[in-house]
């Protein structure tokens, strides 16, 4: 939906913690300059009381970003669907990568490399893999880091209308409604085929498939409880220009008005 909002004068703002030289959490918003202190107080409270136990360092950061150049959308349909156990979930994940069209032994590949963890001896990478849905080929330009999508979130105007609608939907918590926000941008970017992602929390074991045409597939679960490694994997179309997409996925504002079809449990 494209809808021309009040230009108000918008920032977007970082979070990022670590505990001794470990990275242990991050958070994004874009608000209104008249939200910036309220938001920056809700990210630095959330990262201190993360797990009861406080973060080292907090830093937050905020950038001023020219309205005229947010992008608005709307979310992705989303689709809910429960397997007797992690590897029955990871089969589905494998299907429903392939029928978006990476290629079958590449999703393979993907659903590897994020159970063995994607970055350098077997640690979790703070952002997303890019590979090649024909070839399985790596493209991202560091393969410790990975790719960090940024500058997305609910339009201010709508925020709280859209928080409402997801609760009412039984998708309130807000790990969901940040893996949606991310989820629909990397959807929007251009060359992407597929992705793929569950979490490195130990104790959350529902992931997601999403593809442009079916939207966010999440599948519960598609992990083992206890299991600590995780990751993201962006799977795109061959030739693509991955400096732009990149560009995409990590500078261009992106703000979420609208929320997509929602699809109760299936078997
Ligand atoms: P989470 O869903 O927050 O547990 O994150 C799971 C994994 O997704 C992390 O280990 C990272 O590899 C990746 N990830 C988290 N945030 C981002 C982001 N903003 N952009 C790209 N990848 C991310």
């Amino acid at each position: 939906m494209l809808i021309s909002w009040p230009m108000k004068t918008l920032y977007s703002l970082r979070m990022r913690a670590s505990r001794g030289a470990t990275h242990i959490s991050g958070a994004e918003r874009i608000v209104a300059a008249d939200e910036l202190v309220c938001a920056t107080a809700e990210l630095m409270s959330r990262a201190a009381l993360r797990h009861g136990a406080p973060a080292d360092e907090v830093h937050c950061i905020a950038e001023r970003i020219d309205p005229a150049t947010v992008q608005y959308h709307s979310f992705p349909d989303v689709t809910n669907y429960a397997a007797p156990e992690w590897r029955a979930g990871r089969q589905l994940a494998l299907e429903l990568l392939t029928k978006a069209g990476v290629d079958a032994k590449v999703a393979q590949a993907g659903l590897d490399l994020l159970a063995n963890g994607p970055g350098a001896n077997g640690a979790n990478m703070r952002g997303a893999v890019l590979m090649d849905a024909t070839s399985g080929q790596r493209l991202e330009p560091d393969q410790q880091r990975g790719v960090r999508v940024s500058r997305m979130d609910l339009a201010p105007q709508v925020r709280n209308q859209i928080h409402a609608e997801l609760e009412a939907a039984g998708l309130g918590h807000h790990r969901t409604a940040e893996a949606l926000t991310l989820s629909g941008k990397v959807l929007a970017a251009p060359g992407i085929v597929a992705e793929l992602c569950w979490s490195d929390e130990a104790d959350y074991i529902t992931g997601y498939v999403a593809d442009p045409q079916r939207g966010y597939q999440r599948i519960t679960p598609l992990k083992a409880l206890g299991d600590q490694r995780g990751g993201r994997v962006f799977f795109v179309a061959p030739n693509v220009e991955v400096a732009d997409l990149i560009h995409f996925l990590e500078r261009q504002p992106l703000l979420f008005d609208a929320i997509g079809a929602i699809q109760r449990q299936q078997g």
